[in-house]
């Protein structure tokens, strides 16, 4: 059925389009790897992320967040312009990332958290993995105080994990409705839960799940993050501008002021330490609107940093929060699946 009138609505509208201008695309990613278990959809293969940066090699213009922030400021935006960035600071951002970049000549930013480089320990999602979603055997129960309230799960008939199900379950991740064992269970109850901690506390979790698993703590090459030599080679070329992520990645609405404004400006302390030169982006920890705040964004504004970079979808257009730059998330898409979503992004 046609509702009279829609017609000349669509066209009107088509041009009420073009005339809000050009917008920006910021695509997200974290990881450029090819990892057995990715439960939380971190990592995009090096042979997808190539597909990718050939396509927007073709179709788009890329350009560095720190054009864009020129852009910005003199109010004029180029058209199908699209920005790379990379969140929380793993090590193939340099060792798969960066060679790949370099190779289509695409700029990019990568935000790092700075309380992981060199750090011996995995990212809190990681250790979870691999504490609970690796084969082998663990205790039937798992009792935990978190944050002062005791909490208990049944491992059940999945204490032990063999080999078969491990493989069986591979492709399994958070964004799935279905847990098809209660390992999947527990790594899905607990992500909530550690989350929103402090560092201590989480430490503290971890510390405790460790002991219980009865596994070494380890940091498995295929997980590491960047060290600082890492982050110097990384930032090399002036391809790659390097942006700060937090020390320690908690959800800052979370955090009282003075923890947020330590972990703002630490990271960016320590990251201009280790380049030598001044660090002026920021990218929010999880970044939806429920894990910063205004607050959050004023605290980045006054550390020194020109803009922040969120994680909900939109583009980016004059007018735009400086503070609160919208961006879409990638997956590990095919090179034709990624065409197809950066069509529908552009278009919008
Ligand atoms: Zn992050």
């Amino acid at each position: 059925m046609r509702i009279p009138g829609t017609g000349n609505l669509y066209r009107v509208g088509r041009r009420i389009r073009k005339r809000f201008g050009p917008k920006v695309l910021i695509l997200l990613y974290h990881r450029v790897a090819g990892l057995k278990l990715d439960p939380q959809l971190l990592a995009v293969t090096p042979e997808h992320f190539a597909e990718h940066l050939e396509i927007l090699s073709r179709y788009s213009h890329p350009m560095s967040l720190q054009r864009l922030m020129a852009a910005l400021r003199n109010g004029c935006l180029p058209r199908r312009a699209v920005v790379v960035t990379f969140d929380d600071g793993y090590a193939d951002n340099l060792s798969c990332a960066k060679p790949l970049l370099e190779r289509y000549d695409i700029p990019a930013t990568a935000f790092v958290t700075t309380g992981y480089i060199g750090s011996k320990r995995e990212f809190w999602w990681d250790e979870l993995e691999r504490l609970i979603l690796e084969p082998g055997r663990l205790p039937e129960m798992l009792c935990l105080n978190i944050n002062g309230s005791v909490r208990q799960w049944a491992l059940g008939e999945a204490s032990h994990y063999s080999e078969a199900s491990y493989r069986q379950h591979l492709r399994w991740n958070v964004e799935q409705k279905h847990d098809p064992c209660p390992r999947q269970h527990l790594y899905r109850s607990l992500c909530p839960l550690l989350g929103p901690l402090s560092e201590a506390e989480r430490r503290s979790v971890l510390d405790e799940l460790l002991a219980w698993t009865g596994a070494e703590l380890m940091n498995r090459p295929t997980h590491r993050t960047l060290t600082p030599n890492e982050v110097i080679r990384l930032a090399d070329g002036n391809l790659v501008e390097i942006g700060s992520h937090t020390v320690t990645h908690p959800v800052l609405s979370r955090m009282p002021t003075a923890t947020q404004r330590t972990e703002i400006r630490q990271s960016k302390a320590r990251l201009e330490e280790i380049l030598g030169r001044e660090v002026s982006i920021f990218a929010y920890p999880y970044g939806t609107h429920a894990d910063y705040t205004e607050e959050t964004a004023g605290i980045v504004r006054e550390a020194g940093f020109m803009s922040a970079c969120s994680n909900f979808p939109g583009l980016v257009q004059n007018g735009v929060n400086p503070y609160e730059l919208p961006r879409y998330l990638v997956r590990n898409w095919s090179g034709e699946q990624f065409a197809h979503r950066l069509r529908e992004w552009l278009r919008n």
